[in-house]
């Protein structure tokens, strides 16, 4: 195994990314994307939903083989079950993210990377002036491997131990980890053309619950909990209650569960010859809880930075701060008022919701906007007028 000059570590969106951008901004350098799982995309543990505009700055929807869905509604529902319909426009997409994940490999090695499957990163050492890093799986062919990197991208999700050995913290505070299970199911009703969040303290407490459509009467429907809150009960058996109350009829095709981490950004997601993206460095939209395009957009920025710093003969914590500056700019401050507004809507409680839902239900279905509806909210709950205030007069 020659040495390499980035290793890219997990071939998620945000690792596929950025080995792609490192790879295009640089095609003299030697690019490795490791990915640990036998194949790209599987298992898939996401509801796989995304933003139409951030998803089109990476790939084009329109006709693609891995879209399952386009999404024009979205539909809250209320803890009482009141729907609230917020007013249409061009939503988003549900992927077939076995597809979408393994397209965007296949992108990366198009670009000039070498992508290899079924090796795991199993732990790594700063020696002289790069990382060796121990390889290891039925993709090495049973037998352990070292490559020396230039710079290690670690773009291994939620577990991530590439910070942890580059000494980063990536420590997640009990609060702020939800704990997530999904079904597939077959045969039952809804809109397919609409997601569906439900927010209740009785249903999911501490994160939400989701059905977000795959095909006409078969769904992505799960649900995250915050296990300091949730009473004792796993995520499971709220979703298996949510379900016998809401899609009683369905037949469960497929499971899984996860985690997300509704945390801001790490402090420091960079040091010598590291960079972490994704859910690696808690990149994901705390409110929301979607973290595809965040590990995409990071991806990209550090993609390039690790290309451009080892053009510069420069890998160091001090040129790689950038990466972090970059990303804090793009999305990691408006994490951190998503974030605020999340530990304020934690307060609130299932009447405040229902109440909510009737309210907005009054204004016309055309005009009601996530803006309109959270201007409702504020007027009703005054603790969030203050976080407003903190972040947005
Ligand atoms: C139940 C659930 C539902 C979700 N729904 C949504 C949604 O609808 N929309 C949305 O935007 N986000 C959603 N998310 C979050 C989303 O899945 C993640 O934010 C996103 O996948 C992050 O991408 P990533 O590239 O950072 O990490 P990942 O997609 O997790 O990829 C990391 C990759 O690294 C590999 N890996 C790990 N360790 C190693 C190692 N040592 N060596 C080699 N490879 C390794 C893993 O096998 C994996 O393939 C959901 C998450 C869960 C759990």
């Amino acid at each position: 195994m020659p040495d390499v000059d980035v290793l890219v570590v997990g071939a998620g969106p945000g690792g596929c990314i950025a080995a792609r951008e490192a790879a295009r901004a640089a095609p003299e350098l030697a690019v490795l994307l490791i990915e640990r799982d036998p194949a790209v995309g599987v298992p898939v543990r996401c509801a796989e939903g995304v933003g139409d505009a951030g998803l089109r700055e990476f790939a084009d929807p329109t006709d693609a083989s891995w879209v399952s869905r386009r999404i024009s509604r979205v539909i809250f529902i209320a803890p009482d079950d009141t729907e609230v319909p917020v007013a249409e426009r061009d939503v988003g997409w549900i992927l077939d993210r076995s597809r979408f994940d393994a397209c965007l490999a296949a992108e990366a090695a198009a670009s000039g990377a070498v992508v290899r499957t079924g090796v795991a990163a199993s732990g790594m050492d700063r020696v002289g002036e790069r990382w060796a890093v121990t390889l290891q799986g039925p993709g090495t062919g049973g037998r352990e491997e070292t490559v020396r990197a230039r710079v290690v991208i670690g773009a291994d999700g939620v577990e991530t131990m590439v910070g942890r050995w580059a000494g980063l913290d990536t420590r997640v505070p009990a609060r702020d980890m939800e704990s997530c299970a999904q079904d597939l199911l077959a045969g039952i009703a809804f809109d397919p053309d609409a997601i569906y969040l439900q927010f209740s303290d009785r249903d999911a407490p501490g994160g939400y619950a989701w059905l977000f459509p795959k095909g006409l009467g078969v769904a992505n429907v799960g649900l995250g909990v915050v296990a300091l809150r949730a009473r004792g009960r796993t995520a499971r058996q709220y979703l298996d209650a949510w379900i016998a109350r809401r899609y009683p009829a369905g037949t469960r095709l497929g499971t899984t569960v996860g985690g997300v981490i509704v945390h801001p950004t790490v402090r420091r997601a960079f040091t010598d010859g590291v960079l972490l993206v994704g859910d690696a460095a808690h990149m994901v939209n705390p409110l929301s809880g979607g973290g595809i395009v965040n590990a995409m957009k990071s991806g990209r920025l550090a993609g390039r930075a690790a290309a451009a710093a080892i053009r510069a003969g420069d890998i160091s914590a001090a040129r790689l701060a950038s990466y972090q500056r970059d990303w804090m700019t793009l999305l990691g401050d408006d994490h951190l008022k998503y974030y605020a507004i999340k530990r304020a809507l934690e307060r609130c409680d299932d009447e405040f919701f229902n109440a909510l839902a009737r309210t907005v239900n009054r204004i016309a279905p055309a005009k009601r906007t996530l803006g309109r509806i959270f201007a409702h909210a504020l007027v009703r709950h005054p603790q969030l007028l203050a976080v407003a205030a903190r972040f947005f007069v």
